[in-house]
């Protein structure tokens, strides 16, 4: 199948309320190129250095959302123009945002990284650092940040049943933080959770934005 036909059946078949993120990464401009022609406007990449050369050589009218681990010396090059970064795994890394996107005169949407797999290798905050941070008094004074909401990465697996268990702990985080912490705030909204192999079941458990890349474009070559 080619890249414009299936941007055009994700287009015709997630529900109304998911918004899908083109995950673009080791995929060249000719790619992404031929999702823009169909409309697709939001693309989802995991190194800055990809980001921002693709960024320069694709129409403006891109939103570009950053997925990978961001490293905070890396900031400075996403500020100027990120429309949203997923992965926020710290507290540090919140900070440093704010403090760079407030010399690009900018507010930059964010959503926090909750490490929700069984494997050690990925990033996060686990639910009870998150609670703890949410609720410190450090947060008021983000003013060059928005948090949108969260991320999750489920374990690499076939067992759809425990994916779906970890996208559920997820949301039901996500629905108490909503109804507490946040519940003045109408940008705490988003839940990313759902890639190529279990974005079904993520949109049964409430994700709001989903990031897929192989099923878009194939296996990528690394
Ligand atoms: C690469 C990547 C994806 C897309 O994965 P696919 O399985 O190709 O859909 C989604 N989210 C993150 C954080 C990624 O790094």
């Amino acid at each position: 199948m080619s890249i414009s036909h299936n941007i055009q059946f994700f287009k015709a078949n997630l529900p109304e309320q998911v918004q899908l993120v083109c995950v673009s990464k080791f995929h060249p401009i000719s790619a992404l190129q031929e999702a823009y022609d169909v409309g697709q406007r939001i693309f989802g990449e995991s190194k800055v250095q990809e980001l921002t050369e693709k960024q320069e050589l694709l129409p403006n009218d891109i939103e570009w959302h950053f997925i990978g681990h961001l490293q905070t010396n890396k900031i400075k090059y996403l500020v100027p123009f990120v429309h949203m970064i997923h992965g926020v795994d710290s507290g540090k890394l919140l900070f440093e945002i704010n403090k760079e996107a407030k010399k690009a005169g900018r507010i930059v949407n964010c959503l926090l990284q909750v490490h929700i797999a069984q494997e050690e290798t990925k990033f996060g905050f686990s639910k009870e650092e998150l609670l703890e941070f949410i609720s410190s008094d450090e947060l008021q004074n983000l003013e060059n940040v928005t948090i949108c909401g969260l991320m999750g990465m489920a374990s690499n697996t076939d067992d759809l049943a425990k994916v779906r268990n970890e996208f559920h702990g997820l949301k039901v985080l996500f629905d108490k933080l909503k109804s507490t912490v946040f519940s003045a705030q109408n940008s705490f909204k988003e839940l990313s959770i759902g890639m190529s192999g279990d974005y079904e079941t993520a949109i049964e458990e409430g994700s709001t934005l989903v990031r897929i890349g192989s099923a878009i474009f194939g296996p990528r070559l690394y």
